[in-house]
Order: C-alpha cells, then sequence, then structure tokens
C-alpha cells in the first residue's frame, strides 16, 4: 500500500504530541518509526490506525483520504509488544481470529492457516495455548494473526520489547525475511537504533512530536540532517566549538560540531595517514570493545573518541597520540555541514 500523509497534528489537552508530520511511503517498504521514549511514534501509527484521530492534516492511502474510516475498514494488521493474544485460545484459533470475524468459510481458514503457520516457522505448536509457548513463538503468533487476512499495511508497536536480547535479534532477522517475502507495507516503532538501523529501508526519526529525518539507513548515519540526528543514530561526540582546531578558522567559533569515532584516527606518527593536518593529543582511557579497541582521546581541551583494530599496538592511558579527524558535522543556524 502506498501511503502520503499531509501535515498531521495531534494534540492531547495542551500538549502537542505530533507536530505537522508529512511523509510518503512507497508500497512494499519496510520503515522504522525512531526516536526517544514520549517522542510520539505510537500516535502516528495510532493516527495511521485510526485508533486516534488527527486534529488536522490528512492520512492517504492508496490515493484515497481514510481520516473518517474506522480501524477495520482501513486493510490493517497491528501487532503490539505485549503479544495481546487471546489466551484461551489455541495458536491455530488466535491465527484464525481475523478469518472467523470475516465469516470465511471453514475450509478458507484452514488453508489460510495453514500456509501461515508454515510462514511462520510454527508447524507442531497449532494446538498449544499461548502460556506454553516462548515470548519468541508467541510474538510469530502474533505476526501470523496480523497477516491472516490479507492486510496491506502492517503496523508493529515496539514488537521485540518485551523479548530478550539474543531472541530479539533472531526475531528481527526473521522478520525482514518475512516481511520481504510477503511483500507488504510494513511500520514499526522502536527506540533501538542498532533494531532500526540493521531492519529498516527507511528511517523516520520521530522527536518531540515532529519528523526530523527520513531515509534510508546509511543516508540517515552519513548526512544527518539535525543535531538531535547525529547524536541519535551511530556513536558520537558533541563538540561546542572547534575553531582552534586545524582546518577550522574564526568563522566557526560559533558552530556546533559532531564527531563520529569511525572518522577520526589515533595513532603514532607513522600510523597516521596525513600528519600536517592532524592535531597532537593525549590518550585518556583505552577500553577493549570484543572485536577492537575505543581509545579516548583529549585534544586540546576536546575529549573524542575512536577505534583502533585489534592488530594496532596497544595504547595506555597518558601516550602522546596524534590525531586525525577525517569528517566533521556542523550545524550552525539551522545549516548543515559536512566538512571532509
Ligand atoms: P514510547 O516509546 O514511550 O511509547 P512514543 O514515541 O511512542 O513513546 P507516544 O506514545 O506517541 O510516544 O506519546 C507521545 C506523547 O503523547 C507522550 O508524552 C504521551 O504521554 C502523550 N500521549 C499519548 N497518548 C495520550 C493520550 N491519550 N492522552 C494524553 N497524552 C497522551
Amino acid at each position: 500500500m502506498h501511503i502520503t500523509v499531509n501535515n498531521l497534528n495531534k494534540s492531547f489537552g495542551s500538549f502537542q504530541a505530533s507536530k505537522n508530520i508529512s511523509f510518503e511511503i512507497e508500497k512494499g517498504k519496510l520503515i522504522g518509526l525512531l526516536g526517544p521514549s514520549g517522542g510520539g511514534k505510537t500516535t502516528i501509527l495510532r493516527m495511521l490506525a485510526g485508533l486516534e484521530e488527527p486534529d488536522t492534516g490528512d492520512i492517504i492511502f492508496h490515493g484515497a483520504k481514510v481520516n473518517h474510516l474506522p480501524p477495520q475498514e482501513r486493510g490493517i494488521g497491528f501487532v503490539f509488544q505485549n503479544y495481546a493474544l487471546f489466551k484461551h485460545m489455541s495458536v491455530f484459533d488466535n491465527i484464525a481470529f481475523g478469518l472467523t470475524v470475516k465469516k470465511k468459510t471453514k475450509q478458507e481458514i484452514k488453508t489460510r492457516v495453514t500456509e501461515l503457520i508454515e510462514l511462520t516457522g510454527l508447524k507442531s505448536l497449532e494446538s498449544r495455548l499461548p502460556h506454553q509457548l516462548s515470548g519468541g513463538q508467541r510474538q510469530r503468533v502474533a505476526f501470523a494473526r496480523a497477516l491472516a487476512p490479507e492486510p496491506q499495511l502492517l503496523l508493529l508497536d515496539e514488537p521485540f520489547a518485551a523479548i530478550d536480547a539474543k531472541v530479539r535479534k533472531e526475531l528481527r532477522t526473521w522478520l525482514k525475511e518475512m516481511i520481504d517475502r510477503v511483500g507488504i507495507t510494513t511500520i514499526f516503532v522502536t527506540h533501538d537504533q542498532e533494531e532500526a538501523v540493521e531492519v529498516a529501508d527507511e528511517i523516520m526519526i520521530i522527536n518531540q512530536g515532529a519528523l526530523e529525518q527520513k531515509g534510508t539507513p546509511i543516508e540517515i548515519y552519513k548526512n544527518p540532517q539535525t543535531p538531535f540526528v547525529a547524536g541519535f543514530v551511530g556513536e558520537s561526540t558533541h563538540l561546542d566549538h572547534i575553531n582552534e582546531l586545524k582546518g577550522f578558522g574564526a568563522s566557526f567559533a560559533d558552530a556546533k560540531a559532531i564527531v563520529r569515532p569511525e572518522f577520526v584516527e589515533v595513532g603514532s606518527e607513522s600510523e597516521i595517514s596525513f600528519l600536517s593536518a592532524a592535531e597532537k593529543g593525549t590518550v585518556r582511557n583505552v577500553f577493549f570493545r570484543g572485536t577492537n579497541w575505543q581509545v579516548d582521546v583529549e585534544v586540546k581541551g576536546h575529549r573524542l573518541f575512536a577505534y583502533r583494530s585489534m592488530e594496532q599496538a596497544i595504547l595506555h592511558p597518558g601516550d602522546v597520540v596524534y590525531v586525525l579527524i577525517h569528517r566533521i558535522y556542523l550545524f550552525n543556524n539551522e545549516q548543515t555541514l559536512t566538512v571532509e
């Protein structure tokens, strides 16, 4: 389903939960709504679902305005974080629920539920009750139930939040593969940037009720449009002023800057790729991260961090090193610049 949203506003009393939200989603895309808790992600999802009415703005599915359509007429499947399965119904009956409501024949229900049980890898669990399943299995039942009536749009509100870290990682890979196979337009809410970056075709960053940026994970990571986006996706350090660093003159005195560790080189004279552009710094801390080292350095009063590979010599606090910043993001009077 192709979705267009124009200038959505929603307030609860005097609190503005959605501020002039506009976006477009192409059919078949998997979209992550990412942002801090309370930022307004769920409110957007609920307006799309028809569970909340926008104060102003339009929601358009396939070119037709759906603002006044009730949820059951919008062709939507919904999965919440707390599974919300029917406790006294078997896996089979839970998945069949939406089809029973639609008054499908017994044979149609059996065919469709069997298909979904296969798709979601729940074979042999058909007759179990929800309490006889693991968290991950329950969530797969919830997906199967949402997909059963063949919705055009799948809305997932923190679908993995209640699941432990390892199963959660498996489930999200599974979800991505399943959604690619089904080809259904899907929007999922998460506050976990790793989850959004790994799973989504495109991410929408929601903060304080506003859409800060929409783009592919790599676009958002490489070209953040606001300091908030730069700080929320990926690792970063904020610097209040950078005019005393090499290559940045007085005209950068008021600029706010963000530096990512991936774009910082830290090492000895012979290791640095472009010595004349490097600053001298002092190592303050070194952490082993399992696959590489994180090195915290101080440069002209700024604290930055960088990574070093396992093959490189181990640095120690107090070592004097060279620091080369390859890329810096500048945010100045609404203007965003990337300096390389
Ligand atoms: P979370 O990750 O915590 O679910 P979220 O980004 O999904 O956060 P929303 O649930 O959309 O955020 O809530 C946005 C803001 O709107 C919050 O401050 C919330 O308290 C407020 N809010 C949401 N629904 C209502 C309501 N029915 N009445 C009053 N305030 C509400």
